[in-house]
């Protein structure tokens, strides 16, 4: 079943249209990669998916329900993270307080989830009292998607975990991604770096604000043509 239906989606900022009519879909227990080159679009569809931009035409269906339009904070009331590209953590507060942070709407026991999370990332249990600010690019990720994964989400977004850092350290939170996978958390990854074709079971590419290509990561990673000109390579 898809987690995540979007549906002829037309979207951009103010006068200016980004998305010309983009339909995709993410399927439950899955990671989907969307890759592109810089400037495709694929911060304003996870904007849009995560109601922070409304579709100004088209539908966007979570777990069979129409979202299209509605808030931001509703839609991770009912099971979406979205972890943006910047501005993703608090620096002036504690991991541990950025953890907390993201249990804000959460009326329940949350502690448990927080011991979980760390041990997704033990790493960041040795530095619970450290300030975010301090944490090195990789660490700052992990914190990012922690923080997201307080709240339980069925579906998570990440937009490009991978910008900026070191291919070792890539393929750590690639790892992590993977983990959520087995987990049970629906992973919609958006990556400008092909190798994100390394774990998806599905990719699409979008270029223009069109989608240009969708298949199998192994399939488009092997397809020289794509790799020339959408991917870089
Ligand atoms: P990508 O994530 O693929 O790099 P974006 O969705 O960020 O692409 O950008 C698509 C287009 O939208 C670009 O032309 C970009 O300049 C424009 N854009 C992005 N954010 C804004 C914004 N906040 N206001 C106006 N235009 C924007």
């Amino acid at each position: 079943m898809s987690i995540l239906r979007v549906e002829d989606v037309v979207s951009g900022y103010g006068s200016m249209e980004v998305l010309h009519g983009v339909s995709l879909g993410v399927e439950e227990g899955q990671i989907v990669s969307l890759l592109g080159p810089n400037g495709s679009g694929k911060t304003t569809l996870l904007r849009t998916v995560f109601g922070i931009l409304s579709p100004w035409k088209g539908k966007i269906y979570f777990k069979g329900e129409d979202i299209s339009g509605i808030a931001a904070e509703r839609i991770a009331r009912i099971g979406m993270g979205y972890v943006p590209q910047e501005e993703n953590i608090f620096p002036s507060l504690t991991v541990q307080e950025n953890l907390e942070m993201g249990a804000f709407i959460r009326e329940d026991d949350w502690q448990p989830r927080l011991e979980e999370v760390y041990e997704l990332f033990p790493d960041l249990t040795d530095r619970r009292k450290s300030r975010a600010g301090e944490l090195s690019g990789g660490m700052r990720q992990m914190l990012a998607i922690g923080r997201a994964l307080m709240l339980n989400p069925e579906l998570l977004l990440l937009d490009e975990p991978s910008t900026g850092l070191a291919p070792r350290l890539v393929d750590a939170i690639f790892e992590r991604i993977v983990k959520l996978k087995e987990q049970g958390v629906t992973v919609f990854l958006v990556e400008q770096n092909a190798q994100a074709l390394q774990i998806p079971d599905k990719a699409y590419i979008l270029e223009g604000g069109e989608k240009k290509a969708e298949g199998g990561a192994q399939e488009l990673l092997e397809d020289a043509e794509i790799g020339r000109l959408y991917l870089g390579r």
